[in-house]
């Protein structure tokens, strides 16, 4: 389905790494003559480079702003900020510039297997949950499918490897969309939207307006959070196929055309022959797993695009009791004398954070880390009335514990100081100390976790390791 001769074309490919090295595989392999530029120039990079080297493809280390002079295309990591040197050279001299996504939409069909369509899935939070989610129903529906984007299989793996697929479910991040102008879904949803990353994009209106690409060229469906009326609006904007439709989901009752809740059912009022009169009943509330409220939501969601696609109900029933959640996402790791111990430590922004506070009734809250620029007002006067305690650890603590001590003066904080490891132990105490029969003790920590841990994951096994060893001393 390739429209593009790469026979002879001089590509660069903008930074080696689990989108690079692949790109630079499946060029070279087409034709193209392929120069690989990358900032860094490690062992690891180095010995990166002499496997493509040993292919014929040229790599330059050390250098990944200045452009080679005959390139054509730019496929770039889609990480790489906007205004690099690079992309500046690039864009002066009329070249375009394509990310990972762009490349694997481009190049799908190409290996001659059917190029399946993709139900696309983006949103500030919960994008990997609902892309699991989507997947897991499209199976129950007996096509054949994978959850692909940021997520197990990648992207252009995908698109040219030897499996053959009806249809994709597939994560796309605010970075890819950027860089992928021609992607066109079969249908798309954008979960929510909150300040993110605004460092890498510029301002909120570039970042929406990032996410919002998602929408372009829709056959069948936008999907949008009803609740969240800047994704109502995205679709508004978009330019779509003639036909498609915007399918709205909600945690109350749905209108006409959107997906919803009626007393702890999940029913589809889109999707229907007559949307004024008729709802389709779903799944139960309690078929989602966990189902907390953010997580309801991402099941509706990945249940109008399953929709979209012609799933019967039925299948999203199944599909939706067979999804695991991914680890450290509303984690629940023991109960130990009547407390709950939950590990959400992949909740690195406050939107994250927020969403995992609403969903208990009496919570210990341990957060804490780099804060990434965050403020944290409105998430502590919206949760005030559910802390029973907080534990705050990690480098910008003292953020939070002034908004603590503006909203909730009656709370009660231990303030941990100390940045090591093993601080977790100390606050996994700390909280037992603070929490009542019936509380959840709650690891959500609304920042990034590389002040002390390596990355989220190790966090969130710190906090269960330290729940474990706090059960066998109450035991
Ligand atoms: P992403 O892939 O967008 O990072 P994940 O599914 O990995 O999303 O979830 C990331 C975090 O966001 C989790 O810790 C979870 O608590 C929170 N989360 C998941 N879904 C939602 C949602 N719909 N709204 C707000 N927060 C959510």
């Amino acid at each position: 389905m390739s429209t593009v001769d790469w026979q002879g074309k001089h590509v660069t490919v903008a930074g080696l790494g689990v989108s690079g090295i692949p790109a630079a595989r499946a060029l070279h392999e087409r034709g193209a003559i392929v120069t690989v530029v990358n900032d860094g120039d490690d062992e690891r990079a180095r010995a990166q480079a002499a496997e493509l080297e040993a292919l014929g493809i040229t790599v330059r280390l050390g250098d990944g702003a200045t452009l080679p002079p005959s390139t054509e295309l730019v496929v770039t990591a889609p990480g790489w900020q906007p205004d690099k040197p690079l992309f500046l050279a690039a864009a002066e001299a009329g070249v375009d510039i394509w990310g990972d996504v762009e490349l694997a939409w481009r190049l799908r069909g190409d290996n001659g297997r059917k190029a399946a369509p993709w139900l696309a899935v983006t949103g500030t939070n919960g994008k990997t949950t609902t892309v699991r989610m989507l997947a897991s129903i499209l199976e129950a529906a007996g096509l054949r499918t994978a959850a692909v984007g940021n997520i197990g299989v990648s992207l252009l793996d995908a698109v040219l490897g030897e499996q053959e697929y009806d249809v994709l479910a597939v994560e796309l991040s605010s970075y890819q969309l950027h860089w992928a102008p021609s992607l066109r879904a079969h249908s798309a949803a954008v979960l929510n939207l909150a300040p993110d990353h605004l460092d890498w994009h510029g301002s909120m209106e570039a970042y929406a307006a990032d996410k919002g690409r998602v929408y372009e060229g829709n056959t069948v469906a936008c999907v949008y959070n009803a609740a969240d009326p800047a994704t109502e609006e995205l679709v508004r904007e978009a330019d779509v196929e003639e036909g498609c439709r915007a399918i709205g989901f909600t945690l109350g009752t749905p209108g006409p055309s959107q997906l919803g809740v009626v007393d702890g059912i999940l029913v589809d009022r889109a999707f229907v022959a007559n949307r004024q009169k008729q709802a389709q009943e779903l799944a139960e509330v309690s078929d989602v797993n966990p189902p907390a409220p953010h997580n309801i939501a991402n099941a509706l969601a990945a249940a109008a695009l399953a929709r979209a696609f012609g799933v019967e109900p039925a299948a999203v029933r199944d599909g939706l009791r067979a999804f695991r959640p991914d680890a450290h996402r509303i984690e629940h790791v023991a109960d130990i004398g009547e407390v709950a111990y939950v590990d959400d430590s992949k909740a690195t922004n406050t939107h994250a954070t927020e969403a995992s506070l609403a969903a208990y009734d009496s919570i210990v809250w341990i957060a804490g880390g780099l804060a990434k620029g965050a403020t944290f007002d409105e998430l502590v006067t919206g949760a005030a009335k559910r802390l029973r305690g907080v534990v705050l650890m990690g480098a910008d603590r003292a953020l939070i514990r002034e908004a603590l001590t503006r909203h909730a003066p009656e709370v009660p904080v231990v303030d941990l100081d100390r940045t090591d490891t093993g601080a977790m132990s100390e606050a996994v105490e700390h909280a037992a100390r603070l929490a009542r029969p019936g509380d959840t003790v709650l690891l959500a920590p609304a920042c990034a976790s590389m002040d002390m841990f390596t990355n989220y994951n190790k966090r969130g096994e710190a906090f269960a390791d330290a729940v474990r060893a706090h059960a066998e001393k109450s035991a």
